[in-house]
């Protein structure tokens, strides 16, 4: 399986930049499968229950209707596409995707969009659990501080008035979180390419992937 390439690292690492830029390259689609995660946590959230009872968890699985649409993303036909960005989601969202029940409500969903090919798909897991058959994995990492620091030019950049409530002690912990948790944890697996994207320019990352496709 070559034409799915999955693109696996921590938060901050510049995994959805360089999966947008990779896949408009090739003439591919690109699945983000944290913003499933995102779109459960915030489920979660607007129903109110508590996500370490794992009946109601279970429950509010049965009915929601998760629906992507280029990048937009609905929940039960809600539009959270910008909702889902928040730092409460994101964190919320670290903590749900721990639940098993949580990774096997969207792995069908996630290899049916990914069995299509032609697609560029970025995770935590992408490589090690949804498609361990594909031949093009890639691993992007950067130093913690380069990842926080990116976040705050980011938001800098969206408004100079902003000031980051992320420390970089939030970034380690859900760094943490997401690579020491039982279900299918953060790692690199051994046939995935490793890029330290700590001095490159998203531009560079991308040349380096395409330099290494099978
Ligand atoms: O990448 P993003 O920050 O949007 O992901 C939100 C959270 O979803 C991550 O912190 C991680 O816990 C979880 N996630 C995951 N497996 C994936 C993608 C995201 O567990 N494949």
């Amino acid at each position: 399986m070559k034409d799915v390439i999955t693109i696996d690292g921590p938060s901050g690492a510049g995994k959805s930049t360089v999966a947008r830029l990779l896949a408009a390259k090739l003439g591919y689609n690109y699945l983000d499968t944290g913003a499933l995660y995102r779109a459960v946590a915030w489920k979660v959230r607007d129903s109110n229950i508590d996500h370490d009872n794992e009946d109601a968890l279970r429950d509010l699985l049965k009915t929601a209707e998760i629906s992507l649409e280029g990048s937009t993303i609905s929940v039960n036909g809600t539009d959270v596409t910008t909702a889902i960005r928040t730092k409460e989601i994101g964190e919320l969202s670290s903590q749900v995707s721990a639940k098993p029940i949580v990774r096997e409500f969207l792995f069908a969903m996630q290899r049916e969009e990914g069995i299509k090919g032609k697609v560029v798909v970025e995770g935590r897991d992408t490589g090690t659990v949804i498609f361990p058959e594909s031949e093009n994995k890639f691993f992007l990492d950067a130093s913690v501080d380069e990842r926080w620091a990116r976040r705050l030019k980011d938001l800098k950049d969206s408004d100079p008035t902003l000031t980051l409530d992320t420390t970089v002690e939030d970034l380690k912990k859900r760094d943490h979180r997401d690579s020491t948790r039982e279900s299918a944890p953060l790692k690199k697996a051994d046939d995935m390419f490793y890029i330290d994207s700590s001095r490159l320019s998203p531009e560079e990352v991308v040349d380096t992937i395409v330099r290494h496709l099978k």
